[in-house]
């Protein structure tokens, strides 16, 4: 089992970077060793690290294909732990029924609930989990703890110190990744502009919650870029120019999906056209996704 996360592994992408005609550097956090990685592995191997796997239950809460529950429940079951999930998005379900029978499969117990009753529900499972006799963890949904927010601050000064970048790119929702990698960038000597690409909230709602990551990693000043014009509508949903990039991200050989990191990279490739990264060093945060892009089905126009 994974008990410590490698470093980032980053990549230089040239045919992909001469397409998009930037200097492009990829982190592959798609490629941890981890079945369908991606950025919750780094912040829930922290955070579990905390605990002791003696009778502790998890409990956690997402929407019925998050990520984050997908590796919670991966991680829980290498560990022994007991898991049980709180799920919102029900008009999905049907639709994504195959993440549902991966938490059954890896032993999760979860229930679905419409999204106003996820904090009742928490409550509920808590004081069911605790009369069983478990000790419950509860964990903040999409991983959005101090943990989550230091493993990326120290994940992403350990790449500066690698390579020296000018601009990185991250699909930010929760907001703890992008909060930690601008963390690191006021950390470091270098000057390095962090641009989060928001794929739910608006700019209003999302930006407090990356900054209050920075703050968790010890930046409360951190500069927070966080960009809400690429997230065609919300939460998973999509557009032509998403696809198309997508597409030429499969293309090249780098999996991007519509839900995460194709809006990001989406933003990239409109910020290169207006002439914004020249004799820039551009490295792209991976945060995976890729299970997304299958359920949602590859290759469509
Ligand atoms: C959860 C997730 C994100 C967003 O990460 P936050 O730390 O919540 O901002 C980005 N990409 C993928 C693939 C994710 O699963």
């Amino acid at each position: 089992m994974i008990d410590g996360v490698p470093p980032v592994r980053i990549e230089r992408w040239a045919a992909l970077g001469d397409s998009l005609g930037i200097e492009l550097y990829v982190a592959r956090e798609d490629l941890l060793p981890f079945p369908l990685a991606g950025n919750k592995v780094r912040k829930l191997v922290a955070e579990l690290a905390s605990i002791d796997d003696r009778g502790t239950a998890l409990v956690t809460n997402g929407a019925v294909d998050s990520n984050h529950c997908r590796t919670a429940a991966w991680l829980a079951a290498e560990r022994g732990l007991r898991a049980h999930f709180i799920l919102h998005d029900q008009e999905r379900q049907g639709r994504n029924a195959a993440g549902l029978r991966v938490l059954e499969a890896l032993g999760a117990s979860y229930v679905v609930v419409p999204a106003a009753e996820v904090a009742a529900e928490i409550t509920t499972a808590r004081t069911s989990l605790e009369s069983e006799g478990y000790s419950v963890h509860v964990i903040a949904g999409g991983c959005h703890t101090p943990r989550g927010a230091i493993a990326y601050r120290d994940a992403a000064l350990a790449a500066f110190g690698e390579l020296s970048v000018d601009t990185v790119f991250v699909p930010s929702g929760t907001g703890a990744t992008q909060g930690g990698i601008a963390a690191a960038a006021s950390q470091s000597e270098l000057d390095i502009e962090v641009v989060g690409v928001s794929v739910a909230r608006s700019a209003d709602r999302g930006a407090g919650t990356v900054a209050e990551a920075a703050a968790w990693a010890g930046s409360p000043n951190a500069d927070i870029t966080f960009l809400d014009g690429f997230r065609a509508g919300g939460y998973g949903r999509t557009s032509a120019e998403i696809r198309a990039v997508v597409n030429l991200g499969w293309r090249h050989g780098l999996p991007l999906d519509e839900t995460y990191t194709g809006k990001a990279m989406w933003a990239v490739e409109t910020i290169a056209r207006e002439g914004r990264l020249v004799d820039k060093r551009v490295l792209f945060w991976h945060t995976g996704g890729l299970w997304n892009q299958l359920v949602k089905g590859l290759g469509r126009a």
